[in-house]
This record gives structure tokens, sequence and C-alpha cells, in this order.
């Protein structure tokens, strides 16, 4: 199987790149966020609670996403692999992952790390909430509060799969299609080894 943990900032472009990974290595593409976003858009009371926070560009408790993503490898039990997009983005929920994934008998492959600096980020950011809808896109406070989130809380799982020696940092900045060239070379190499 091919795990990868696509990591990186709001922003740096993890929603796009998964898009032209699933297509080219046919996986299953698992978002916190957006499974996030659609329990909000069903009115549930996990998307409710999950809203108060997400408002405030806040994470959202462990155990929430962990319970996400437990039910989604459930279901998807004869998946040829995952990209993991925003998640983990704590050291548990890193820790997590990995015990759930041994569990079905495999691990995670890689994780790729998309480097983008604050101001382009926040740039980013500002210009996708004109057309993205989504609240914490459209708010120069609460793009920030994300930012400081990740490089808080977030930052440190880099560290985790780099003592894994599965880190592999790429440069988001530039053409779309370079940087998704750069990450296929870097997934290309796992494949031959892939579980
Ligand atoms: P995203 O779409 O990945 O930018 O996520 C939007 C928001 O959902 C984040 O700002 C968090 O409030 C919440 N969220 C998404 N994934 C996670 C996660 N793995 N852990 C905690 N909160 C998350």
């Amino acid at each position: 199987m091919l795990n990868i943990v696509l990591f990186g900032p709001p922003g740096a472009g993890k929603g796009t790149q998964s898009q032209k990974l699933i297509d080219t290595y046919n996986l299953i593409h698992l978002s916190t966020g957006d499974l996030l976003r659609s329990e909000i858009a069903a009115g549930t009371e996990l998307g409710l609670r999950a809203k108060t926070l997400m408002d405030q560009g806040l994470l959202v408790p462990d155990e929430v996403v962990i319970g996400m993503i437990d039910s989604k490898l459930k279901e998807n039990k004869q998946a040829g692999g995952f990209i993991f997009d925003g998640f983990p983005r704590t050291v548990p929920q890193a820790i997590s992952l990995d015990t759930l994934l041994q569990e079905n008998n495999t691990a995670i492959s890689c994780m790729i790390a998309l480097e983008v600096n604050e101001e382009e980020l926040t740039k980013r950011l500002l210009l996708r909430g004109q057309t993205s809808g989504r609240p914490d896109d459209q708010d120069e406070v609460l793009v920030r509060k994300r930012v400081q989130e990740y490089n808080t809380k977030t930052a440190p799982v880099a560290d985790f799969y780099a003592q894994q020696g599965k880190f592999h940092g790429v440069n988001g900045i530039g053409e779309i299609e370079d940087i998704f060239n750069e990450t296929c070379r870097i997934i290309d190499g796992y494949l031959g080894q892939a579980k």
C-alpha cells in the first residue's frame, strides 16, 4: 500500500496537489478539513461543535479527527492506499494514525511537506476566501491564527516523521505542475518498496 501524508500550513497547496496525486496513483483522499465541513453542512452535532472552533482558527480535539479517520479506514478496507491531507495535525494524531494503520497491516510510506512562507500563505488564503466561501479564509486575523496553530501544534509532526526517515520537504512556491513533478519523483522512489 502507498500511504502518503501531505503536510504543510494552511494555503500551502495540499488540496490542489492531492487532487492531482489521487488521479495519478489511484489513492483515496482523506481530508479532515473536508470531512469536518461535510459534518457542518449536514448539521450534525459533531459539525456544530467543530464549527465553533474552526470559526476561531483553532484545531478541533484530537479524538474527533482520529475517530473520523478510523471510520474512513474501516470503510475503505480494499483501497490501494490513502493520501492524508490536513491530518495528522498534532503529534498525538500522528501516533494514533500509526496505530490505526498497523491494525490494518500497513504504515505511512512517506510524508511530503509543502513549504511556503507566512506572507505568501496569508496572501493565498485571503485570495481563496474571495471564492471559496470558507469563512476561515476571509478574515486576516483568523488566517494568521490558523498559521500560528500550525507553527505551535502541527510543525512538530514533521519531526515525528523525520525520526522515522519519512520526511521530504518540497518548495511549495512556484508552478503547480513543477511542485507536482517534484512530489511524484519522491513518491516514485517509494513505490518499489511499497507494501
Ligand atoms: P483545513 O481544511 O485542513 O484547512 O481545515 C480547516 C479547519 O478544520 C482547521 O482550521 C481546523 O479547525 C479543523 N481541522 C482540520 N483538520 C484537523 C485536524 N487534523 N486536527 C484538528 N483540527 C482540524
